[in-house]
């Protein structure tokens, strides 16, 4: 047997156990635009699993303003930034993120995850100290890695840990403390404790990074993000295009000039990877407009939050407190979560199995996410498939 082919029955077996345990991912098709309803294998069916919080996904004044943005700037930019892959629009958006978050400048990433693992490391070195809540999104956890700072972690939004992980971290002698932390826990819906992070942030003297991709665009005033909804300062804001704001592609890192200067410099998955092509920066712009003045859409995905929270809570079913437009669905067993959501899509309702490793094992859930277009008519339709699904699988009464 070669090495590769010894490789090659190794991976099988890794797949093998994969299924073995009821953890394959399944993509399915659709076909056309992304939106409340989708087709999927030929029929129609109601999409709760979209991050298209406000709806833009399908847009027309979105996708004007890319085939517009296209047309005066062609398909791709074929370069990096600093050599000659920066168009007049990529520092438009920069600032006008800067402006919409109210920080100093802001620097764009093909997406957020690579905002995320070009963060640490241009910033903090090894004197310094990174403190973590456990539930942070892979891309902080994979950036973290990649930086030579000492790293803490506390138990998901344990202020008590938090503390003494900053009291350690200070009586480890670090210079810098910079606490990252998720603005919403994109598994659970739940907020993070924003308002007590940043009082201990500012008793221990450490900077506090957010991470508001679930939430900017439609949470606090005009959109701005948990801080702004919390009414508190985050020094550090990254986030994406790639949900509420359009949900194509884009990420960025909010913050002081100082900062956005050096990771210009530094961040590597900025200096050594492709711009932002122009229809995303052209929608980009396009999509910050829309959202600031959508307190419309903003009320409507609240209101469906809280209609099909209250829908599913009286079926029985136990949900994750809260008030987020991510209502899961808690089932525990991963098998249950994907057969449930097969028997969902049979009903006409796309939802997501959500299982190890995606969250603990024996936690496994179905995420169902709101949406401004959603209508009543729409939610009580899911609301029946989910009654009729839920017994036949015995999981409500
Ligand atoms: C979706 C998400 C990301 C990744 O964003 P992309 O722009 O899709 O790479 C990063 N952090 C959090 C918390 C997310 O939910």
């Amino acid at each position: 047997m070669t090495d590769r082919t010894a490789f090659l029955n190794h991976l099988g077996g890794v797949l093998a156990g994969i299924e073995a345990e009821g953890l394959t991912k399944r993509e399915r098709l659709i076909h056309g635009a992304q939106g409340a309803h989708v087709q999927m294998q030929g029929k129609q069916v109601l999409n709760l699993c979209a991050n298209n919080y406000l709806g833009l996904a399908d847009d027309p004044r979105l996708v004007q303003a890319a085939k517009d943005a296209m047309d005066a700037g062609g398909y791709g930019m074929a370069s990096v930034r600093f050599i000659c892959g920066t168009a007049d629009q990529h520092r438009r958006l920069e600032l006008r993120l800067a402006q919409f978050l109210g920080t100093d400048d802001s620097i764009l990433f093909a997406a957020c995850f690579d905002a995320n693992g070009g963060l640490f490391e241009p910033l903090l070195g090894p004197e310094d100290a990174v403190i973590s809540d456990s539930l942070n999104h892979a891309s902080i956890i994979d950036g973290i890695r990649l930086c030579k700072a000492r790293r803490y972690r506390y138990a998901n939004a344990d202020m008590a840990d938090l503390e003494a992980q900053l009291q350690t971290a200070r009586a480890d002698g670090a210079r810098f403390i910079l606490i990252a932390t998720d603005g919403v826990f994109s598994m659970d819906g739940y907020l993070a404790k924003l308002p007590e992070i940043r009082a201990l942030a500012d008793v221990y003297g450490a900077m506090l990074m957010v991470d508001d991709c679930h939430s900017t665009g439609f949470m606090g005033p005009q959109g701005r993000g948990t801080p702004a909804h919390f009414g508190v300062t985050a020094d550090i804001l990254t986030g994406t295009l790639g949900k509420a704001l359009g949900g194509a592609l884009g990420g960025y890192i909010a913050g002081p000039q100082a900062v956005i200067d050096v990771l210009r410099q530094r961040a590597r998955p900025y200096l050594f990877s492709n711009a932002l092509p122009p229809a995303v920066v052209g929608a980009g712009l396009a999509a910050l407009d829309i959202v600031e003045a959508a307190d419309d859409l903003r009320a409507a995905l609240f209101d469906n939050a809280r209609y099909w929270r209250a829908g599913l809570e009286a079926m029985g079913f136990r949900l994750l407190p809260g008030s987020h437009p991510i209502v899961p669905v808690m089932l525990e067993e991963a098998k249950l979560a994907q057969a449930m959501a097969a028997d969902l899509a049979d009903r006409g309702v796309h939802v997501a199995g959500f299982f190890f490793p995606v969250v603990p094992k024996g936690q496994a859930r179905i995420r169902t996410q709101m949406n401004a277009r959603l209508t009543r008519d729409d939610l009580d339709f899911a609301l029946a498939a989910f009654a009729a699904s839920g017994r036949k699988l015995g999981v409500i009464a």
